[in-house]
């Protein structure tokens, strides 16, 4: 059998490792010229549930590299208010030295690639698959190439073409939340100055108007070569609350760009002014928030879904990357098994999707807490921000 997987995001690289390390025959197509096309760093929350699943599916070496190249675990969850006012603490004891707690996105998907120097083809855009009548699936690129598969995979992201082909009607909305992403370099002189619960783990500071400031730190145990450690700065906010229309602010500059998180944070914690006022301006991007409302069964065939491609999800929960990695696991499981591929696959669609449905629905509720927004309307299909979520 051979699969074919569209997006080495997070989610198509764990299921390539697992597929290979169980024998399976598996090729990725990404679309991005190289692994390192693009400012794609952030920080992820890796849960249990992510953890167990690259328990799962990495070989030890594989699994080796990602702890090596993760972040020290954080310890704290609080919130603030704009002035620092302590709202709420939690504290997570860190027990295993070897935990993967959190990870930046580059580093992640870098370690996620060891060993699949042939598995993965950059520059291929995917634009459409078909049915070649004998059992198999032809999938198409920009450029003109074609292959063949048994199995195609879409793990191409929230901005999904396998899913726009595969479930047309599909629904991503708009939750009326953009966010403003940047970073702050951690050198040794910012670092005496930023609260010392930011560097602890993920704080949130929100100042009750609609805007709000999370902060939380990327402290490597190996950092990669591009970069070092930093502080993750994420503000966000109703188009209204940030003063900017769609138009306006998916129009600026990086730095326009941050000088909206700038004037947003006037009359702030000094603390907070000082690290926005130190950011690194060229980093910012702006992001729009969404998630699908509803996740259907389809009828199950040779095409099949993953990761945010079948269910995109706001960040409030920290689970859309853990929910891929959980995907990746169950759809190893279900290739590298024997048995008919359809029963498989429906096997894997029935539980991906049972799982996801409460993913969605608890971080649509965690969205609300925090952002206060309930507006849910259909999302313009633009592909916006560098990860197009
Ligand atoms: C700022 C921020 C913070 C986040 N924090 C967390 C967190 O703490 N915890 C968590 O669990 N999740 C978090 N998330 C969500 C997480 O990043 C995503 O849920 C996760 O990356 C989804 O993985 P994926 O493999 O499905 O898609 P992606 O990682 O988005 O990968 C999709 C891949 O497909 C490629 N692609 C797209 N279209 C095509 C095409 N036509 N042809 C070929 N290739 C294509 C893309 O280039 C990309 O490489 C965060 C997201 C953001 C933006």
């Amino acid at each position: 059998m051979e699969v074919v997987v569209v997006g080495a995001g997070v989610g198509g690289l764990a299921l390539a490792q697992g597929l290979v390390a169980n024998g399976v025959r598996v090729r990725v197509y990404e679309r991005d010229s190289g692994p390192r096309q693009r400012n794609q760093g952030y920080r992820i929350h890796i849960d249990d549930t992510g953890g167990r699943a690259l328990a799962e599916v990495l070989p030890p070496d594989v699994r080796r590299r990602v702890v090596e190249t993760a972040c020290h675990p954080g310890d704290l969850l609080a919130g603030f208010d704009s002035h620092l006012a302590p709202l709420f603490e939690q504290t997570f004891p860190v027990t295993d030295p070897d935990a993967v707690g959190a990870v930046d996105r580059y580093a992640f998907r870098r370690a996620l690639m060891t060993g699949l120097d042939d598995v993965v083809h950059f520059g291929h855009e995917f634009v459409d698959y078909a049915d070649t009548g004998d059992g198999r699936v032809e999938v198409r690129f920009a450029d003109g190439r074609t292959t063949t598969a048994d199995v195609l995979v879409g793990a191409d992201g929230v901005g999904s073409r396998v899913r726009a082909r595969l479930l047309p009607d599909f629904e991503v909305a708009d939750i009326g939340v953009r966010c403003v992403y940047g970073k702050l370099p951690l050198t040794d002189a910012v670092r005496a100055h930023v609260p010392a619960a930011f560097l602890r783990g993920f704080c949130f500071a929100s100042d009750g108007s609609g805007r709000g400031a999370a902060f939380a730190p990327v402290l490597f145990r190996e950092p990669p070569e591009e970069y070092g450690d930093y502080l993750m700065v994420v503000f966000t906010g109703t188009p209204q609350a940030l003063g900017r229309s769609d138009e306006e602010l998916f129009a600026l500059d990086p730095r326009e760009l941050w000088q909206v998180v700038v004037a947003g944070t006037e009359g702030w914690h000094p603390s907070i002014r000082a690290i926005v006022a130190a950011a690194d301006a060229d980093s910012a991007f702006p992001i729009t928030l969404r998630s699908c409302t509803r996740i259907e069964p389809w009828r199950t065939g040779r095409v099949t879904l993953l990761g945010d491609a079948v269910h995109p999800m706001t960040p409030a929960a920290g689970a859309g990357a853990n929910t891929a990695l959980h995907d990746a696991a169950l759809l190893t499981g279900a290739l590298s098994g024997g048995g008919p591929l359809v029963d498989a696959l429906a096997g894997y669609e029935r539980e991906m999707i049972g799982h996801a449905r409460q993913v969605v629905a608890d971080s649509l509720r965690r969205a609300e807490q925090m952002f206060g927004t309930t507006a849910v309307e259909p999302a313009a299909p633009a592909d916006r921000g560098p990860d197009a979520p």
